[in-house]
């Protein structure tokens, strides 16, 4: 069993093996005419549970084999140009590399003593995005699992620093709008906060905060002897690609000392764009900001990282421990990243987005993005030139959320059934993904682009298909009352 620890004796048997894995993936890239191939739960459950776990296959080559059956084949693959589903990116190469380097040399980056350099280039990613974002002097963060982790430990930090006790979390507020991620809910249940701790602010016909609304909500808060804990903007909705009104935020938020919090899981990539980087203005007054690396810096999953204004306020997440960085060591001044983190063991994932910058720069990256806006832009003007569709809003970012409305139909719910219909067919075809949210109450469809691969002629394509399963869904109805 030696002969598969990956070391000094086994670096062939690591070569061959990975390079065999590599080029199993490979040949599947270059293969797959649609991203899914449509197979359904029922269909698949009995591959994966055949399965014998107590009988391994002793050979990387039949392992392979095995996974083509019960994943490789019928994975959802985000490389492909029509799909156009949830915030999920194609990868670039430099980062897929990095992804393999670090998962062979396997760094954890709690503590200097287990990663040295890796601490390093971590903490230079950390500066350099910190740095675009205009944080200042005083800025730090730490890379994190996700957009979820990224907010909860925002949202800690700001309910240390509103200095409140335990018995008075239930007066504490965060005021976040409509149109924000449910993780701003999770981290206060999570934080112990009271249930009716997130105020939700109303949204303008463009899906961005009211920041009239935002006020008056703030000023009742105070009135009522609550304290506003935070505000949540965010920059670009998960939904609508929206970006709240940062800069008269930043004001309200100075007005009331409220912690401001920008999530920028989505629309961090503007951070690298040349041409829409000033869609971001005001989050520079941000007191912390959540950023996706894996959402729209093209980088495999999991990336993303929260960024402070003042280094200091990370102390509410420091503890020591004897066994992993003592005090002493801080006296030291041995970085231990741990320190910052939620995490204990951490993956060195910031090495993907070093090695991407590293190849490509970050100008590589912002055209990247800028291209699935210019594309999203394309599409809004498809959508509204169509008469089978109605679009919501237009675009700041790259998604579109529209449904199909057939000319036969008036019944509300009955329109609702013929989108739920044509995503489900869709994705039981396997011709496009395509993802579905609900718009006033009533059911919508989601582009969202993130694959400068996709083309004017894709999204023409698969509006066609929609409208297809919708007049199917409504002949296919009319049958059946007759
Ligand atoms: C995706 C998203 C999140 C959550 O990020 P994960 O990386 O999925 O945990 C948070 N906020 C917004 C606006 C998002 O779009």
């Amino acid at each position: 069993m030696r002969s598969h620890l990956l070391n000094d004796t086994t670096a062939e048997h690591y070569r061959r093996s990975v390079t065999a894995g590599v080029e199993r993936v490979a040949a599947k890239l270059a293969a797959t005419d649609r991203p899914f191939t449509g197979i359904s739960v029922d269909e698949l459950s009995p591959v994966v549970d055949a399965i014998d776990l107590d009988r391994p296959l002793g050979d990387a080559s039949a392992a392979l084999d095995e996974l083509d059956r019960v994943y490789l084949r019928d994975a959802v693959y985000f490389h492909h140009p029509r799909y156009l589903g949830h915030l999920n990116c194609p990868v670039v190469i430099p980062a897929v590399l990095g992804e393999a380097v670090l998962s062979a040399v396997n760094s954890s980056l709690d503590t200097w003593d287990q990663s040295a350099g890796g601490t390093l280039i971590e903490r230079r990613l950390i500066d350099w995005t910190a740095a675009r974002i205009g944080l200042g002097p005083a800025a730090d963060g730490i890379f994190t699992s996700g957009g979820t982790q990224s907010n909860l430990q925002a949202l800690l930090l700001a309910r240390e620093e509103a200095k409140s006790r335990p018995e008075h979390f239930n007066r504490l507020r965060i005021f976040t709008s409509e149109c924000s991620h449910f993780s701003v809910q999770k981290s206060a249940k999570l934080l112990g906060l009271g249930p009716d701790s997130v105020v939700s602010v109303p949204v303008d016909q463009n899906k961005r905060m009211q920041t009239m609304a935002l006020a008056r909500a703030l000023e009742r808060c105070v009135a009522e002897g609550a304290v506003p804990m935070a505000v949540v903007a965010t920059a670009g909705t998960t939904d609508f690609g929206s970006i709240d009104p940062l800069p008269e935020i930043a004001a309200l938020c100075e007005q009331f000392s409220t912690w401001m919090h920008v999530d920028a899981a989505y629309g961090c990539g503007l951070l690298a764009s040349r041409e829409r980087r000033h869609l971001l203005d005001g989050i520079e007054h941000a007191d912390s900001v959540t950023v996706d690396y894996h959402k729209s810096f093209f980088q495999p999953v999991s990336s993303s990282a929260v960024l402070v204004r003042d280094r200091a306020t990370l102390r509410h997440a420091t503890y020591h421990a004897e066994y992993l960085n003592p005090q002493r060591m801080a006296e030291e001044r041995i970085p231990n990243q741990v320190d910052k983190s939620l995490q204990t063991t951490r993956r060195f994932d910031a090495l993907k987005l070093w090695m991407t910058l590293r190849v490509m720069g970050a100008d590589g990256i912002g055209e990247l993005f800028d291209e699935v806006c210019d594309l999203a832009a394309e599409g809004w003007r498809l959508l509204t030139a169509d008469p089978r569709f109605d679009v919501v809003v237009e675009p700041q970012l790259s998604t579109l959320v529209f449904r199909c409305i057939p000319a036969a139909v008036t019944a509300p719910a009955e329109i609702d059934r013929a989108n739920l219909y044509a995503r489900k067919a869709l994705f039981a075809s396997g011709e496009a993904v395509v993802a579905g949210t609900k718009v006033g109450g009533r059911q919508y469809l989601k582009f969202t682009l993130l694959n400068p691969e996709t083309t004017a002629r894709d999204i023409a394509a698969v509006l066609d298909l929609i409208a297809g399963h919708a007049e199917q869904y409504l002949g296919d109805s009319l049958d059946r009352a007759s």
